[in-house]
């Protein structure tokens, strides 16, 4: 059960993860989270970080798409300023909303990842996917848009993960 929820990496933040180490795993389609992988409810215009992070992947040629749960309006309104592409409704755990974005960008699993900063959504919606997948540190600690709920769960399950799985930890970019 428990490696439903286990991410393939572990990295401290998005803008991190080099373009250089993603084509290195042939990965020519990266899928994210918006809310606080992306972005943060407090500072929806994002980073001069994020934004060099957008340049340095379109210019490797590699595709960012946006896959949320959210309703369309509401991604539509927060990647407006990024010009972004997205998937809305993405229904996370579930694998639709990826498999969405696989068909529409001619994609492979093994030339995808699924970044997000949640266990019980996005790292489980890539496992079940098939897709490979990073965890990344919540930009802020007060979300929105997770439930106390949701929280403790995600709380008790990286605790569960992590003791099982020494090697598990949030690095600096990806790693063997
Ligand atoms: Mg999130």
């Amino acid at each position: 059960m428990l490696n439903h929820f286990k991410p393939t990496w572990m990295v401290n933040a998005i803008y991190n993860i080099t373009p250089a180490e993603l084509k290195k795993r042939g990965i020519k389609l990266v899928l994210t989270d918006l809310d606080n992988t992306l972005i943060a409810w407090n500072n929806p215009n994002g980073t001069p970080a994020l934004k060099k992070w957008m340049d340095q992947l379109e210019a490797a040629d590699i595709q960012l798409v946006v896959v949320s749960n959210n309703s369309a309006k509401r991604v539509g309104k927060a990647v407006n300023g990024f010009q972004l592409p997205f998937v809305s409704r993405a229904l996370k755990p579930l694998p639709v909303g990826i498999n969405r974005a696989l068909r529409q960008w001619h994609r492979s699993k093994d030339e995808t990842i699924m970044i997000g900063d949640q266990l019980l959504t996005d790292v489980w919606a890539a496992n079940t996917s098939h897709v490979r997948s990073v965890l990344v540190k919540p930009i802020i600690r007060t979300d929105a848009w997770v439930t106390w709920l949701n929280r403790f769960i995600e709380r008790f399950v990286m605790k569960a993960l992590l003791k099982r799985d020494s090697e598990l930890t949030f690095r600096e970019d990806l790693y063997d």
